[in-house]
């Protein structure tokens, strides 16, 4: 699946996003590596620490149904009813994602009409890891 498909279904996560409070909305689509696509969008919270970024929706949805090796993530944000902003994945779900991917995992954000595309080792180049494996 190309990575503008991916996006697209990212906006249409984003379309379900409850985010009453930051009113910031955040859709998500991950690639498995067998093809299945798994959506998540940002859910808020009164206490705001309790919510729940879309990036780690998406993998949630996905490890709850048996699925742990993913390909790439497109993500589309901004505020509610806008045009998307740049949207990288914050540290917390970049720390998640690096317990499930490889350092050469996908991310993908679209911004403007202009799409941005890095690797999970450039956005968290010294993550943590007890795997043993080693960062790129
Ligand atoms: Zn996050």
């Amino acid at each position: 699946m190309k990575t503008e498909e991916l996006l697209a279904l990212a906006r249409r996560a984003r379309e379900n996003a409850y985010a009453p409070y930051s009113g910031f909305t955040v859709g998500a689509a991950l690639l498995s590596r067998d093809g299945g696509v798994f959506l998540g969008c940002n859910l808020e919270n009164a206490s705001y620490s309790l919510t729940l970024c879309a990036e780690r929706a998406a993998i949630a949805s996905a490890v709850s149904l048996g699925v742990r090796e993913f390909e790439r993530l497109a993500l589309v944000g901004g505020p509610a009813g806008a045009a998307p902003v740049s949207c990288p994945p914050c540290g917390a779900c970049l720390q998640v994602l690096t317990e499930f991917c490889s350092p050469d995992f996908s991310v993908a954000w679209e911004s403007g009409g202009v799409l941005t595309e890095r690797r999970l080792c450039e956005l968290l180049p010294s993550a943590f890891r007890l795997k043993g494996e080693k960062n790129a």
